[in-house]
């Protein structure tokens, strides 16, 4: 069963919600000493807040409530699964009840500003380089003005796929048929990156297909915004479910993605009515995929209805999506590395890679770790001869930008403070390179470290093969 986190839906008002987690997490203090000095600027606010009320310094608010939940990125550091999906609940809860501010809803809309940035490349390049226009736009759609935005690619990723064909399905033809969810940073942003992939899949021996994708979605669960989250979670899934139908195998080169469509997703649509009644559950015992001496052969264990059916229900953040869809893309999704490193060539042709130039520091990013597949790209580096590469993966590294909220103006510094410990663990490297598969660690590291940053696939990628030369 997926361990990851859960967003659950509430009738609890979000104030309630969030004194939940206040009243929690002062009870435990566990995070008072774990998480306060950097690492999350929500304990820090929690136990202010709780400390200030409990020394009658002033009642708790309505609005240190808001500002407090409103610092999470959901980057799973703290213990407690269950506290982070309040936290998420209690967030969704406020914007369903006061709406979104419209920079938020600007920004957090990645696709479409991926797709208006993209149709004019030079202009918003140029406006971005220029001063005045260039804060003044920033302010407009909420962007802190100390922010480096990343150029716009002359062409992005979906352009070079029609040019190759890559968007019509693939025929039968007796290779492993791959659909490619590819992520929007890497589709409007860094396109060698999905280039790079696209290669390493096909010397791999994939038949690639680049199916019509939208956002996974965590942008917009992070700003709040439930509705729109699970109508891009809707269209994701019907397709790729569809995919997955005819035999392909969904893989992202995206951590966030692959976190959001192999744990989020899936997280508790193993409880739904829809797949009790396709997995042989009664009206006695739910009949759940499980582990251990409880396992029956097939590696299904039950669960008394009686005792366990009030808690265990479909009842999380993507509750109104198919649950069986979810199940069928959830179970049906790896991350590049992992396909990568399952196919074995990969690992053959790295040891006849030459070494790449000095040292390099891998860093394992959040969601890739929280999808406890081991560290695949590292293994693959590894294996070149020669090569001089150091790991950082931590269990409290985390860059701090949270996707896209980093770039807001009122969250700028609480993403700098919460990426510090990260940057100065790099700092004290003091490698030539960084490498990290997470796109948006990269516009963070970037923002706070000298280093060139680079995804694994522009590393592995032979040079010429797909535009994946340099570093960026
Ligand atoms: S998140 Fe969990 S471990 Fe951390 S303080 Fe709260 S209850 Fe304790
Ligand atoms: S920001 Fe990360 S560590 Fe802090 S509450 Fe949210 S998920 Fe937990």
């Amino acid at each position: 069963m997926p361990d990851s986190p859960r967003p659950p839906t509430t009738d609890e008002p979000p104030e309630a919600l969030a004194r939940g987690v206040v009243a929690a997490c002062a009870d435990c203090d566990v995070c008072r000493t774990m998480l306060v000095d950097g690492e999350c600027p929500v304990f820090g606010a929690l136990y202010r807040l709780h400390d200030r009320e409990a020394e009658g310094r002033g009642p708790i608010t309505g609005e240190d409530l808001r500002g407090m939940v409103g610092l999470c990125t959901f980057c799973g550091l703290c213990g407690c699964a269950d506290i982070r999906g309040k936290i998420i609940a209690a967030k969704t809860g406020f914007v369903a009840r006061e709406g979104l501010r419209f920079s938020l809803r600007a920004l957090s809309d990645v696709g479409r500003l991926g797709k208006i940035c993209g149709a004019f490349p030079g202009l918003v390049n140029r406006l971005a380089a220029d001063g005045c226009l260039g804060a003044l736009a920033k302010r407009l759609v909420g962007i802190h003005r100390e922010r480096r935005l990343p150029e716009i690619p002359g062409e992005d990723f979906d352009a070079w796929v029609r040019r190759r064909g890559l968007h019509r399905p693939t025929t039968d033809d007796g290779r492993p048929k791959v659909a490619y969810f590819v992520g929007c940073s890497g589709r409007f942003l860094f396109p060698a990156v999905p280039r790079a992939a696209v290669a390493l899949l096909e010397a791999a021996g994939a038949a690639v297909f680049v199916p019509a994708q939208v956002c996974c979605g965590m942008p917009t669960l992070l700003e709040g915004d439930r509705e729109k989250s699970l109508n891009l979670a809707r269209a994701n899934a019907a397709r790729l479910a569809r995919l997955v139908d005819d035999d392909f195998t969904v893989v992202t080169s995206c951590p966030t993605c692959g976190y959001v469509l192999r744990n989020l997703w899936r997280e508790r649509a193993y409880f739904s009515e829809a797949y009790q009644a396709r997995s042989g559950g009664d009206a006695e015992f739910l009949r759940v995929p499980g582990e251990g001496p409880a396992a029956d052969d097939g590696g299904f264990v039950r669960l008394r209805r009686s005792m366990y059916g009030k808690i265990l229900r479909d009842d999380g953040y993507f509750a109104p999506v198919d649950p069986l869809a979810r199940i069928r893309v959830g179970e049906n999704v790896r991350d590049l590395g992992e396909y990568l490193r399952a196919t074995g060539g990969l690992r053959r042709a790295a040891t006849q890679m030459e070494a790449p130039p000095g040292r390099l520091v891998y860093f394992a990013p959040c969601h890739q770790r929280e999808q406890k597949i081991g560290r695949p790209y590292q293994e693959l580096l590894a294996a070149i001869p020669g090569i001089n590469l150091t790991l950082v993966d931590g269990a409290y590294d985390c860059c701090g930008t949270g996707g896209l909220m980093g770039f807001k103006k009122d969250f700028h510094r609480q993403s700098l403070a919460l990426g510090r410990p990260l940057a100065e663990k790099l700092l004290s490297l003091r490698p030539d390179r960084v490498v990290t598969d997470c796109l948006s660690c990269r516009l963070q590291l970037r923002q706070m470290t000298p280093y060139p940053v680079s995804h694994p696939l522009e590393v592995l990628a032979q040079p010429g093969e797909c535009g994946a030369a340099g570093p960026a």
